[in-house]
């Protein structure tokens, strides 16, 4: 049976003395009754699929709508020819997030981890790493085995469905889900993993899901950013040893708990928050 706790997984890292991104591999190849080597390939596409989606970015698009689109280009220029206040690392995180979030509003292909909304946040801070840091692919893959498992608690436990939880489940567990995947690639121990999980989604608890005109455009797009940026922060506190005074899978609970409280205009009905607006209402008119 697949875990349902971050406790049992570390509980199991501790009794088998392996690292979380091993255990969850195991339990991978268990479930679905396959063995090592075919897990490893089917994982390793999903990243090869991460990095096309961000190489083949076309800046020069819209979507369908004409609402968004060319805010990565824009962001990558502003990168290269300005002193970012962000920095270079945080730069390249928010353009990742803005492309991969508007490949997916144009339809491209992508990765959707957990959803096609929030799209944009694993490979926004796994893509960097590889790129900048020099991170070898099998660290990455071992990476995409943690934030796997994170997902798969966080989906059994509460929920990764905005229609159900509220954008908290989905870009919420995406900023969760990243955040243990750096740790994971930064060396981090079991317990540190599940720190930065529990504090990034912490951070997003209570958001709601409100998307303008029914589209996964506004605010899905930039929240995908937030998400991100809020995995490193959340990764880095782990990492200097900051622990969640909530444990994980409490969080999770907290959430599951809080999205059965929002009212159903708030969770993917495009009846309530931003959708709601004068503004969002003049852009679902315009395109109905
Ligand atoms: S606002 Fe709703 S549709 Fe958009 S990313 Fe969040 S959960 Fe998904």
């Amino acid at each position: 049976m697949p875990f349902d706790s971050v406790e049992s997984i570390l509980n199991t890292c501790r009794e088998q003395d392996k690292p979380f991104w091993a255990v969850i591999l195991e339990d991978d190849i268990h479930e679905r009754g396959t063995d090592r080597e075919e897990s490893f390939s089917r994982m390793k596409q999903l990243w090869h699929n991460m990095l096309q989606a961000d190489e083949t970015y076309d800046r020069n698009l819209k979507s369908a709508s004409g609402i968004v689109g060319t805010d990565g280009g824009r962001m990558l220029d502003y990168l290269h020819s300005n002193d970012s206040l962000c920095g270079g690392f945080i730069g390249s995180v928010i353009a990742g997030a803005l492309k991969m979030g508007e490949s997916n509003a144009c339809m491209k292909r992508i990765v959707a981890a957990p959803t096609a909304g929030a799209c944009g946040v694993l490979p926004a801070v796994l893509i960097p790493c590889y790129h900048r840091f020099g991170c070898p692919e099998s660290r990455i893959l071992e990476a995409l085995y943690t934030s796997a498992g994170i997902g798969q608690v966080i989906a059994y436990r509460a929920s990764i469905a905005g229609a159900s939880g509220g954008c908290q489940a989905e870009i919420g567990s995406a900023s969760s889900m990243a955040a243990g995947a750096l740790v994971q690639l930064r060396g981090g121990t079991p317990e540190q993993i599940a720190d930065a999980a529990a504090m990034a989604l912490k951070n997003l608890l209570g958001l709601v899901c409100d998307p303008v005109a029914g589209l996964v455009e506004v605010p899905c797009i930039k929240r995908n950013v937030i998400g991100a940026m809020g995995a490193v922060a959340a990764a880095d506190m782990a990492l200097a040893g900051i622990r969640s005074n909530i444990p994980a899978d409490q969080v999770f609970d907290a959430m599951r708990e809080i999205g059965d409280k929002m009212d159903a205009s708030l969770r993917e009905t495009g009846f309530g928050g931003l959708a709601a607006t004068p503004e969002g209402i003049r852009l679902r008119d315009r395109l109905s």
